[in-house]
């Protein structure tokens, strides 16, 4: 059975960091805010449901999650002072500081489980209408206002109505709407992601690694004492990696993360993530505007999917204060255009790393070595560029 429930300024559906944050402001705007979540609930500490991402975040990411009131306790959060680009087995590499813009850290590694954590407790206490365990389903989107069919495995079915529709849910619901599509890339890539110990006498330093292997790049995070390697491979490469004893997935990693690094045991058993780039055509469709990995899903390798996800957050936010109609098209044309810029750069960025670095004869190795070593030496060049990646194009 169906029944109107409930009339809000803005419905939001998703309540991922990005979708939160945009919540939470809007409830401190003053606007009537109903946020729909299809999870039941967020797994606990113990639950094998967690997910193992560790998240590297800028610090105007973690600024403006702040902000927003979502309390990221100093304990949950390693900073990331230095950022070192290489390639396995060529010469070159860039050392990215945080001493380059004047800032001591160039950003902090989260857990994904404690950050979702973080973002609940806030949720739950902001004057926001949430319906927990609720899956967004059929968008209707008119001239003067915009609905949302929303399902629940016990309680059926209701109907939400509002000025505007934010998607901040990955983007599952959009195909509804005609004039909105993803371009899909599959990159038939899985990225492994597994939480290390450091040998004994090695010590990660608050420096993240980049580095661009034969077979696929990885990251080494710092995350406490730990790293959290998230290693991009062909799903059949993945597989072997992930079906080999601990040594065995050791030895292959040792064999190409070079001298400064060595490991003692995976802490966690190796899990392995498919990765796609998906990009929409466009950010809005009248009432419905995309944010986060709606908007934009990106490939890990350069860390920059939630940061860009919450940049789109803080571009639309200013834009619907103080206004009327907090869903008209004309406002989220602009906020489509503002954005356009920072998205369509970082996707394009991130993309071409993974082709960049897929070729490995001679002469793409020098070239990539002189391209990283002239990276390192132009001062001003990697300072801009260091500014650039941790506050975005716009700042
Ligand atoms: C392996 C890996 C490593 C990454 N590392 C980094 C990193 O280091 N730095 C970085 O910035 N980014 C990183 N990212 C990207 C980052 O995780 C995402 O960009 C970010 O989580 C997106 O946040 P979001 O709020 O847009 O969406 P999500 O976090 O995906 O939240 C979406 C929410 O919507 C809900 N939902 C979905 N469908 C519906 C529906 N129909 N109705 C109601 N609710 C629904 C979901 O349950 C979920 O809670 C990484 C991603 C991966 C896969």
């Amino acid at each position: 059975m169906q029944t109107i429930s409930h009339d809000f300024d803005a419905i939001i559906i998703g309540a991922g960091p990005v979708g939160t944050v945009l919540a939470l402001q809007l409830a401190k705007q003053g606007r009537r805010v109903a946020v729909v979540e299809a999870r039941a609930s967020r797994p606990n500490t113990d639950s094998a449901a967690q997910d193992p991402r560790i998240l590297a975040l800028s610090r105007l990411s973690v600024d403006l999650l702040q902000q927003a009131g979502i309390t990221l306790p100093p304990d949950q959060l390693t900073a990331i002072q230095q950022v070192h680009v290489s390639q396995a087995g060529a010469f070159g590499r860039t050392l990215l500081s945080g001493a380059d813009i004047g800032v001591s850290d160039l950003g902090y590694t989260i857990a994904y489980h404690d950050l979702d954590q973080a973002v609940g407790q806030a949720l739950n206490q902001a004057p926001i209408h949430l319906f927990q365990g609720w899956r967004g389903e059929k968008i209707g989107n008119l001239a003067t206002y915009t609905s949302l069919t929303i399902q629940h495995p016990e309680h059926g079915q209701q109907l939400l109505t509002s000025k505007l529709l934010i998607a901040a849910e990955g983007g599952s619901v959009l195909q509804q709407l005609p004039s909105l599509h993803h371009h899909v890339h599959d990159y038939e890539q899985s990225a492994l992601l597994c939480r290390l110990a450091l040998a004994e006498g090695y010590q990660h330093q608050h420096i993240a690694y980049e580095r661009f292997a034969e077979g696929g790049p990885f990251a080494l995070l710092p995350v406490g004492q730990d790293m959290m390697l998230v290693w991009t491979r062909r799903h059949a490469a993945a597989e072997a990696l992930l079906n080999s004893s601990p040594a065995e997935f050791l030895d292959a990693l040792h064999q190409i993360c070079g001298h400064k690094l060595c490991f003692a045991a995976c802490v966690s058993p190796p899990q392995a993530i498919p990765l796609r780039l998906k990009l929409a055509n466009k950010l809005h469709a009248g009432r419905v505007v995309l944010v986060g990995n709606a908007a934009q899903t990106l490939h890990p390798v350069a860390a920059q999917g939630l940061n860009l996800g919450l940049r789109d957050a803080d571009t639309l936010l200013p834009l619907l204060a103080n206004v009327r109609d907090i869903g008209a098209p004309a406002l989220l044309h602009r906020y489509q255009r503002q954005r356009q810029r920072d998205r369509l750069t970082i996707t394009a960025f991130t993309h071409s790393l993974i082709g960049l670095f897929d070729h490995h004869d001679p002469i793409s190795r020098l070239g990539r070595g002189i391209a990283l070593s002239a990276l390192d030496m132009l001062t001003p060049l990697r300072q801009r560029f260091t500014h650039k990646l941790v506050f975005g194009l716009e700042r």
